[in-house]
């Protein structure tokens, strides 16, 4: 009876293992999803101040240079956080990243469901490769 108990056991262990692997694969694409939104959201504070900066330069002839180089560097760094967290995401997904608008995009998708752009497909043909 120990033994039958021991079988039953280790099978619901495995079950739930299995369910915890998905819960953890799908906290973990949220997780990234949310770090994504507050990326994104720096974006924009640093592009809305990048603007103010410049506008005040212009209309007062403040030279805000150096703050604007400063907030052109941040939006950079930030833009390419947020490119790696979307490539993080559709890893995670089976999906891919529209080179046009960088929007997440099914693998097979022949136009990016975003920008309405044709998506190049990738190199995956075998039968170009062996026509010699
Ligand atoms: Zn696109």
């Amino acid at each position: 009876m120990a033994e039958g108990f021991e079988k039953i056991s280790k099978k619901v262990v495995a079950v739930a293992d299995n369910a915890k692997a998905k819960a953890k694969e799908l906290y973990d694409i949220t997780k990234l999803k949310i770090e994504l939104r507050k990326k994104e959201v720096e974006l924009d504070e640093y592009l809305e101040k990048l603007g103010r900066a410049y506008f005040v330069q212009i209309k007062k002839g403040i030279d805000n240079s150096e703050k604007i180089e400063a907030l052109v560097l941040q939006a950079e760094n930030t833009s390419s956080e947020i490119l790696d967290l979307k490539k993080s995401i559709a890893d995670a997904q089976n999906k891919k990243i529209c080179e046009h608008c960088t929007s997440i995009i099914d693998v097979d998708a022949p136009y990016c469901s975003n920008c309405g752009q044709k998506v190049v497909a990738e190199v995956k043909r075998e039968d170009a490769s062996s026509e010699e």
